[in-house]
C-alpha cells in the first residue's frame, strides 16, 4: 500500500489542491477507517490521498445551530455525535446510530463525511440522516456550495453524486417542526454480533408527536436492505395525522408492509434475503408497539 499524502491546512488550500489533481488519481482521507481497508485490497498506481484530517475550518468540523437547521460538518466524528447534547435532545436517532457504530476507538476517528461518502447500503449514519430528511452541502474546487437532498446524494452501491472536483462539506438537518413536539426517535440495528459489526438490517425512525398524540411528521429509513439506504416515503405518509397510541394490529402490519416495499435485499454471507425481509417486517411493526 503506497501513496503520496497532501495535507491542506484550510479550505482555500484544499480547493487549490483538488484543482491541481484534477487530471490525476486522488482520494480524500478523513478518519481512514474505510479508506485504508479499501486500499489494503488494491491501491491504484500513483495515488495521492488528500488528507482532510489536518484541515482547520470551523464549519467543516463543528455542529452549528441556525434558525431552520442544525448544520453538521462532514469532519464531525461519530463520538462527537454521541456526546453532543443538541444531537441527543433533537435527533436521538442520530445519536443512537453513532453510538452503535463499530467500537469506541473507531468512533473517535470515523467521520460523518466518511460514512456518507463510502455510501455503503449499511451505513448507520446515512440511515439516521435519511430518516431526519437531511440535505447535503457539497463544495467544489471554486469554493462554491450547492445543496442536494440526501436521497439524491446516493446513486448506487457505494456511489454518490459527488463529482471529482467536489467534496461533502456538511449536512443540514431541518429542526423539528414544533419545539413542544414529543419525539419517538431511534435506531434499530440487527447484526450477527453486538459490536464491530455492519448491520444485517437497520431501521431509523424519527416521529414528531403533538400534545394530542397525533403524529405531525415522520421519517423512516432502512439500511442493508437495498443497493442504497432507502427513505420509506409511503410508510411516513401512512403515519402522519394518526394517533401514536391507537394503531390496530392490522394497521401495524400495513405500516410494516409499506416499509418492506422499499426493500430489495440480497442474500450474502451474513444473511439471506428472506431473513432480512422477515426481520425488517418485525422491527417495523415494533416501532408502533
Ligand atoms: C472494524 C470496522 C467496523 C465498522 N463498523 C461500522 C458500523 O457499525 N457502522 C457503519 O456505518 N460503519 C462501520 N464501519 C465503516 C466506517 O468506520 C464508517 O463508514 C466511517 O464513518 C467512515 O469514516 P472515515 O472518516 O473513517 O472515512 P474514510 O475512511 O476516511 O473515508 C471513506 C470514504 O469517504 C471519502 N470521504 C471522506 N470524507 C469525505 C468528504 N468530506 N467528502 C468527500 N469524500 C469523502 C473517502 O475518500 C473514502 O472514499 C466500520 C469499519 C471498520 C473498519
Amino acid at each position: 500500500m503506497e501513496f503520496e499524502i497532501e495535507s491542506p491546512k484550510n479550505i482555500t488550500e484544499l480547493c487549490k489542491t483538488i484543482k491541481s489533481y484534477r487530471s490525476k488519481s486522488f482520494r480524500f482521507g478523513a478518519g481512514y477507517t474505510d479508506l485504508l481497508m479499501e486500499l489494503k485490497k488494491h491501491t491504484p498506481r500513483n495515488l495521492t490521498v488528500i488528507n482532510l484530517a489536518q484541515l482547520k475550518d470551523v464549519s467543516f468540523s463543528s455542529i452549528r445551530s441556525t434558525t431552520k437547521n442544525i448544520q453538521i460538518g462532514a469532519m464531525i466524528t461519530a463520538s462527537k455525535l454521541v456526546t453532543d447534547t443538541r444531537i441527543e435532545q433533537l435527533f436521538p436517532v442520530l445519536q443512537q446510530a453513532a453510538h452503535n457504530l463499530a467500537s469506541t476507538q473507531i468512533r473517535q476517528v470515523a467521520t460523518l463525511g466518511g460514512n456518507m461518502c463510502t455510501a455503503s447500503p449499511s451505513g448507520d449514519l446515512i440511515c439516521a440522516a435519511m430518516a431526519l430528511q437531511a440535505s447535503c452541502e457539497i463544495m467544489n474546487d471554486d469554493k462554491k456550495i450547492h445543496n442536494l437532498s440526501i436521497q439524491d446524494f446516493f446513486i448506487g452501491v457505494r456511489k454518490t453524486a459527488l463529482k471529482k472536483n467536489e467534496f461533502l462539506f456538511a449536512i443540514n438537518i431541518p429542526r423539528n417542526k414544533k419545539r413542544t413536539a414529543t419525539l419517538h426517535s431511534g435506531f434499530i440495528k440487527i447484526g450477527t454480533r453486538k459490536s464491530m459489526e455492519c448491520s444485517v438490517v437497520s431501521l431509523a425512525f424519527h416521529l414528531q408527536i403533538d400534545k394530542t398524540g397525533k403524529i405531525i411528521d415522520a421519517g423512516i429509513a432502512i439500511g442493508a436492505s437495498a443497493p442504497t439506504v432507502k427513505f420509506a416515503q409511503s410508510a411516513c405518509q401512512f403515519l402522519i395525522g394518526k394517533k401514536i397510541n391507537s394503531f390496530s394490529e392490522k394497521e401495524k402490519e400495513e405500516f410494516a408492509n409499506k416499509v418492506l416495499s422499499y426493500a430489495s435485499p440480497i442474500s450474502d454471507i451474513r444473511a439471506t434475503a428472506w431473513y432480512r425481509k422477515e426481520v425488517l417486517f418485525n422491527i417495523s411493526k415494533g416501532v408502533l408497539e
